[in-house]
């Protein structure tokens, strides 16, 4: 079979032919549908080879969706041919967050080995893809695969981080959201969907600040030296009252903390070496600075939920897998709008 695979520190990801993995006990084989191409993956592709405890070469794409097709034994409750949506952050299934369905923030994974499709585990960018426990699929039903594979990551993780700040955004209050990228893009539709807040985007280009309008942002600034005036503009002097900082770069972490409001919420979602100091006087009063990791498995069904009742929807660019390597250099160029999704298996 075709997988994309990151083979050498610091080279370009590349078209690899493997043999179709079989499944073990307990293990499904999907024939992948589709998968996305996250900047996470651009993140990994920067690390020392010390950082990749999998080793290399690693098939990417930790986005994936898929049909069963092969059960190893033992496995019940699915069919060949059942259309799954592959949940991404695998923990151990047992430990206290893991039992919430909170697998994200699993205690054992590390000490057992357990990483993530894509990211340490062998990923989706493949015509079939293992995934280690039936627990990881959720079902798709009729959703189109290649609409909705990001939101199993470009969905799951901003719903995660707009959920827990779903009380701070009453009517009347405001939101901001730093990059309308893969992950920005929903957060922005989220914010719309589920609360009150005016929504006030932030991008680099105005065909970003174009696209965060188009998706549902009241106001788009750029995000440049003037955004912290402009935001403070826009709400009226007080700040916002949840702010999402798609980016995590030092720059637009150092935005999120000065544009929140007194008893703000700050979320880092990006991984970009940002942070953000949270010290008297150096944030408003009683300002929380929060970094969360994708979410839970519980969460996931909600965002398909919503997809299903037509709430929220994927901006998709696609690609066949001989043209993986493009979509990442579109995503490095910051040219893409919305999210690449890959098609291993043709239309
Ligand atoms: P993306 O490339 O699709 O989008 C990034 C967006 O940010 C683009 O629209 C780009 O124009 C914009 N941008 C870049 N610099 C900016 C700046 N200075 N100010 C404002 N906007 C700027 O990336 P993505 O896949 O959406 O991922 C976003 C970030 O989230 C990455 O750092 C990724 O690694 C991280 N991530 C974190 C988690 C988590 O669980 N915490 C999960 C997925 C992705
Ligand atoms: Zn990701
Ligand atoms: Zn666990």
């Amino acid at each position: 079979m075709k997988a994309l695979q990151y083979k050498e520190i610091g080279q370009a990801p590349v078209v690899v032919d493997l043999p179709v993995p079989e499944p073990g006990p307990g293990q499904v084989l999907l024939k992948v549908t589709a998968a996305g191409v996250c900047h996470s993956d651009e993140y990994i592709m920067s690390l020392p080879e010390d950082q990749f405890p999998g080793g290399l070469p690693l098939t990417l794409g930790h986005e994936g969706a898929g049909v069963v097709h092969q059960l190893g034994e033992g496995v019940e409750h699915l069919s060949v041919g059942d259309a799954v949506m592959v949940y991404g952050p695998w923990g151990c299934g047992r430990c206290h967050n893991c039992a919430q369905g909170k697998e994200n923030y699993c205690t054992n994974a590390a000490a057992e080995g357990i990483r993530p499709p894509g990211l340490g585990a062998p990923g989706a960018i493949a015509e079939y893809m293992l995934v280690d426990d039936p627990r990881h699929l959720v079902p798709m039903g009729d959703l189109d695969p290649v609409a909705n594979v990001s939101l199993s990551d470009a969905g799951l993780t901003p719903y995660h981080a707009v959920k827990q700040s779903l009380p701070k955004l009453h009517a009347g209050s405001y939101a901001v959201a730093i990059g309308a990228g893969g992950l920005g893009h929903v957060g922005i539709q989220l914010l719309r969907e589920l609360s009150g807040a005016t929504v006030i985007a932030l991008d680099v280009t105005e065909e970003k600040l174009d696209f965060a309008r188009e998706v549902g942002a009241h106001h788009a600034v750029l995000s440049d030296e003037h955004a912290v005036e402009a935001v403070m503009e826009l709400t009226g002097g007080l700040g916002a009252n949840a702010v999402f900082d798609f980016v995590g770069a030092p720059p637009t972490a150092k935005t999120a903390a000065a544009v929140a409001a007194i008893e703000a919420d700050v979320t880092i979602v990006g991984i970009g070496g940002g942070y953000s100091e949270v010290g008297y006087g150096t944030i408003a009063y009683d300002a929380a600075v929060r970094s969360p990791y994708w979410g839970s498995r519980g969460e996931l069904v909600e965002v398909l939920e919503m997809a299903r009742r037509g709430q929220l929807s994927v901006e998709v660019e696609t690609f066949s897998l001989d043209d993986a390597p493009k979509a990442y250099e579109r995503l490095h160029e910051g040219s893409l709008r919305g999210r690449a999704v890959i098609v291993p298996n043709g239309d």
